[in-house]
């Protein structure tokens, strides 16, 4: 089936948002990337299940977003189905410690919520701009906490369209990332375990986690947070500012002066800018301290692999 009478069918099929030519700069962080054939925003997990099966029925090629904030999109764009869930499935509910959450819900949100219920755990969340489905993917973390220390288990659709509910020792967290890189199954909900916590305490600690973050993290500008993984034995930012590449640009994109493993956009930044600017970086430390950087940021298209393959 032609991606037109994709993009159609899915109107009929779904109750949520079906456009076509959608720019992903609109849906990244980085406010890079060209148009996704088509984007679609379900309405809830039957609109998204309804989705999923038909796209498995054509085997169309697709890509889950949450909330694009730690993806690089080509400046082609993307043929195939982009589905977003940032946004989209964001129940909160809360019982006995435990917090029941769709995979769209906003990190900074949950974390909120915990908060208001004398929940502890979550607060090293706060900043994070992520949905609560790509915090799982990518066991985003910070402070020396991460996602694996808080999920109990995570609900998913597989590829073959039915519904599991996977422990946390199955989801095979990895230092910012876990086995849903190769499974391709789609988080839809998620359960997280944190300890009561004196309520006040919690929102000073929030507080205080927000004032480093305007100091240390250039948020004045549209990036993807730290672009590479931590090497064993040091944080990258601090290999990239001792090879004095803070600052360094390639076209709009920038090594930024206030936390060096952030890659800025400074306004029309592309996605050839970044992955060159990325390339030097990681070359120039990798031949003065022989350190291996390997990218943290995703990077996507324009092509997709098909699931089913
Ligand atoms: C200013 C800033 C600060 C940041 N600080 C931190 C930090 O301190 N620590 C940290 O770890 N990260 C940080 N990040 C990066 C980013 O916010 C996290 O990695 C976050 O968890 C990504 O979530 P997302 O919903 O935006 O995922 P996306 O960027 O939308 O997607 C990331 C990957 O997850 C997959 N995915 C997303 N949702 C689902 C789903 N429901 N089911 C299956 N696959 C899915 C996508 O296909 C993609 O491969 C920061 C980013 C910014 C912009």
């Amino acid at each position: 089936m032609r991606i037109e009478a994709v993009a159609s069918r899915l109107g009929e099929i779904m109750r949520g948002q079906v456009r076509t030519n959608e720019p992903m700069s609109y849906h990244t962080s980085f406010r890079i990337g060209g148009p996704a054939d088509v984007f679609v925003i379900p309405r809830d997990v039957l609109d998204l299940k309804a989705c999923l099966d038909f796209l498995r029925g054509e085997r169309a090629p697709f890509l889950v977003i949450g909330n694009g904030t730690n993806i690089l999109v080509a400046d082609e764009g993307i043929r195939g189905i982009v589905i977003k869930i940032g946004g989209a499935l964001r129940d909160v509910d809360i019982t006995d410690g435990q917090i029941i959450a769709g995979a769209g819900a906003g990190l900074p949100y949950v974390s909120r919520v915990a908060c208001e219920r004398g929940l502890s755990g979550l607060e090293f969340a706060t900043g994070i701009p992520g949905s609560l489905g790509g915090a799982v993917f990518m066991n985003a973390g910070a402070y020396g906490r991460a996602m694996q220390d808080v999920v109990v288990s995570c609900e998913v659709i597989t590829p073959e369209g039915d519904f599991k509910t996977y422990e946390r020792d199955y989801v095979g967290f990895r230092p910012r990332g876990s086995r849903f890189e190769e499974s391709r199954e789609v988080i839809v909900a998620v359960t997280l375990r944190l300890e009561p916590g004196d309520r006040e305490a919690i929102r000073r600690e929030l507080e205080s986690l927000a004032r480093s973050r305007e100091e240390k993290q250039p948020l004045e500008y549209p990036s993807a947070g730290c672009v590479f993984k931590n090497p064993a034995g040091g944080g990258a930012g601090r290999y990239i500012d001792w090879a004095g590449l803070k600052g360094l640009r390639i076209g709009d994109a920038q090594v930024s002066h206030k936390h060096a493993n952030f890659v800025v956009n400074l306004g029309r930044a592309t996605c050839k800018d970044v992955l060159e600017l990325m390339d030097v970086v990681a070359s120039t430390v990798g031949e003065r301290f022989g350190v291996v950087l390997r990218p943290e940021i995703r990077v996507i298209g324009p092509q997709l692999d098909v699931p089913w393959d």
